[in-house]
Order: C-alpha cells, then sequence, then structure tokens
C-alpha cells in the first residue's frame, strides 16, 4: 500500500477530467483504510472518499488525501425461504454485483443493471433505474465515523433514501465512509416491468413472460442505445436530477407545454430534466470540448480536453435558459468537488 504524491486523476473518473490530487491511496481493507487515516491524518484535513468516479466532477486539482476505495468480496450472511442476504464490501463493482446475483437467479437488482460505480457508493444517492431504486432491496450497510473511528450499521430508515438521495448527502455529508452493504434479494424474484420503456423492450423482442435473465439483458440493450459509453466520451450520467414541482406549478406548466413529460412523485410532480434541456434548443450543444450529448440531453460530456470548469459553465448556461424558459430550476445529481 502506497501514499502517492501528485497523482493523476484522469483515470480515476467517468469524465476523463484531468486533475491531481496531492495525494492518493487506495485501501484494499477497513485497516488499510484505518492504517492511511493515521499516516496522513487525512480525516482532519482536506480529502475525499473515491469509488468508481462515476458521479463526480473535478474542477481543479485536489489538494488533500483522496482515498479510493477498493475492499472486494461478498457473501451471503442469512437465509430465509424467500429471501438471500447479501453482504458486499464497499470496492465491489456494482455491475458485476448484479451480474452475480442475476447468475444465482436472486432476484431485485436487475433493473439496475449496468449502471457505473460502486457498490460503497450506490446508497448515497440511492441509484435508481427502470422503476427500482437500491432502497427496494437494501437492508443495512455498515459506515466508519470518520471522527471517532467507530463502526456504526444503518438500517434502511436510518439512511433516510428519497430520489437520488440519502442521510449521507445531508446531515452525514462526509462524515462516514460506508465500508459494506447487505441487500435483501429475493429466491422467488417480483419481475418489475413498470417502466413503459423496459416494457416496450421485451415486448419488441417477443417477450411477454421475462424472468430476470431477460429483464437484466433488455436493461443493458436499452442502456447502450441511449447513453453514451464514458470509455468512449467522457461523462457521469445524468447531469442534473428531474425536477419535483407542485401540481400549481406543474398546471402552470402543462397549459403553456401540452407535451411536457411528466411523472406522478409522491412530493408533487417530476419533470423530465431532459426534456426541458431539449425543448431549450440545447440538445447537441457544444461549449468546445464540453457539449450536451446528441442522443440523451441529460448527460454532459467531456468530448476530449474540456476541464471541469468549462463543464460547469455549461451546466449554468442550461439552467439560466431552463429557468427562464420553463421557470423550473435544476440541480446537479453530479458531485462537483
Ligand atoms: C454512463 C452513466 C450512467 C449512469 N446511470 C445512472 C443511473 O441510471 N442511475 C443512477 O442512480 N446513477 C447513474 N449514474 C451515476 C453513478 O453511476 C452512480 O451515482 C454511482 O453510484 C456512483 O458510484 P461511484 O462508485 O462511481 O461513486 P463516485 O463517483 O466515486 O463517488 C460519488 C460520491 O460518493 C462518495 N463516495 C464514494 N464511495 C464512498 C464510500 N464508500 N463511502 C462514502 N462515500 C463514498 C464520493 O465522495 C462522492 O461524493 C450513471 C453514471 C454514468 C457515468
Amino acid at each position: 500500500m502506497q501514499i502517492i504524491e501528485n497523482f493523476s486523476l484522469q483515470e480515476y473518473n467517468t469524465f476523463g477530467i484531468q486533475a491531481y490530487a496531492k495525494f492518493f491511496a487506495q485501501a484494499g481493507t477497513t485497516d488499510e483504510l484505518l492504517y492511511i487515516s493515521q499516516q496522513t491524518g487525512m480525516f482532519k484535513k482536506p480529502h475525499l472518499v473515491l469509488g468508481g468516479g462515476s458521479n463526480i466532477l473535478f474542477t481543479k486539482d485536489f489538494d488533500g488525501t483522496i482515498i479510493k476505495i477498493s475492499m472486494r468480496g461478498m457473501e451471503v450472511v442469512d437465509e430465509s425461504a424467500s429471501n438471500v442476504y447479501l453482504n458486499v464490501n464497499a470496492g465491489e463493482n456494482w455491475d458485476d454485483l448484479v451480474e452475480y446475483c442475476v447468475q444465482q437467479s436472486w432476484g431485485g437488482l436487475e433493473n439496475l443493471s449496468l449502471i457505473p460505480g460502486q457498490t460503497g457508493s450506490s446508497p448515497i444517492q440511492n441509484i435508481g433505474a427502470y422503476g427500482v431504486e437500491l432502497k427496494d432491496h437494501f437492508h443495512s450497510l455498515e459506515a466508519l465515523h470518520k471522527q471517532s473511528g467507530q463502526k456504526k450499521t444503518f438500517t434502511a430508515q436510518e439512511c433516510k433514501f428519497g430520489y437520488r438521495d440519502s442521510f449521507f448527502k445531508r446531515e452525514g455529508r462526509d462524515q462516514y465512509i460506508i465500508l459494506s452493504v447487505t441487500f435483501i434479494l429475493d429466491k422467488e424474484p417480483a419481475i418489475n416491468t413498470s417502466y413503459a420503456a423496459l416494457a416496450a423492450e421485451l415486448q419488441k423482442g417477443g417477450i411477454t413472460q421475462p424472468d430476470i435473465h431477460d429483464i437484466r439483458e433488455a436493461v443493458i440493450r436499452i442502456r447502450r442505445s441511449k447513453l453514451p459509453d464514458p470509455v468512449a466520451i467522457g461523462n457521469a450520467g445524468s447531469f442534473f436530477k428531474n425536477p419535483v414541482i407542485n401540481t400549481e406549478q406543474y398546471k402552470r406548466l402543462s397549459e403553456a407545454f401540452p407535451d411536457v413529460v411528466s411523472y406522478p412523485d409522491k412530493n408533487g410532480i417530476k419533470i423530465a430534466a431532459g426534456w426541458l434541456i431539449e425543448r431549450s434548443g440545447l440538445k447537441g450543444y457544444r461549449l468546445g470540448d464540453a457539449g450536451v450529448h446528441e442522443k440523451q440531453a441529460l448527460v454532459l460530456v467531456n468530448y476530449g480536453n474540456a476541464k471541469g470548469s468549462d463543464i460547469v459553465k455549461l451546466a449554468e448556461m442550461i439552467r439560466c435558459s431552463v429557468m427562464e424558459n420553463f421557470g423550473v430550476g435544476l440541480e446537479a445529481e453530479v458531485n462537483i468537488v
């Protein structure tokens, strides 16, 4: 285990932004994590916990320690007639986990196929896609409290999951390092085809009674056709959250724009941010090497040599334009550092 100085982060963020960390280290075990923190005293100084770097935008060099979470391994910790309880260490690749569960015929995570990143980061924004959120199959997680060095187990309720949101983005922000997550998986999977695009993809393939293998394959096909592959074009997936507005605001918006794309939400009406950006005429828009993706307006991309500050400038422009056109505010989903 090494602590490396002046370390390039370009390969450690899916935007492919060039930025340097003053110090960089990888923790393959919790003991290594504790050792590095003691050696560098990093929890008392500027530091950043890094997973797969797929939800992060570096806008400048990082003047502190970046610790990459690399704890691997998973095990079944309990089982009942209908469920398997799988504990997964934070450094496991998310999609490898989903693939493994599908191979075992354990249902629950298949709609979340092909989301980049690591398992330890998945509860932070309660990752979601195609009608399922992480919280739907979450049991608990174990985290290290940075200040006290104590481990704490969090239940689903304590995680306060919301739409792309949790305790770890609010009151608990920057206070904990997630070490492992335990999932509840179904031995007799309940198939979720509530998301219209997924149902349509299955229908297109003539699949009327899909199993979890079919769901995973269909989700992967849709994602590959719609979303840019970060290996080819740097990006961090959806740059903004879909804004949730109240019924009064929605009434005004839908009267002016009857084709507005929206979904019911427990806190109001969720508006498709991609629609707002596209209808602002910004799909495919470029500001140097920073751009709005041609197929998916919600995804901002790095065409080669964009700096983090270029992406931020573009995001600001989009935010102003959407506010001016529709009176709706956009909030970044990506963590800007
Ligand atoms: C092409 C593409 C498609 C995407 N599609 C989706 C999607 O459909 N749905 C969705 O929800 N997201 C999506 N994302 C966003 C992203 O994949 C998720 O947010 C993912 O969970 C981020 O994981 P990561 O390991 O890369 O996190 P990172 O980007 O490394 O970190 C994200 C945040 O979590 C913190 N963090 C990381 N690990 C830990 C830890 N162990 N303990 C404490 N804090 C930690 C970091 O400090 C940072 O603040 C997509 C991204 C891309 C590039």
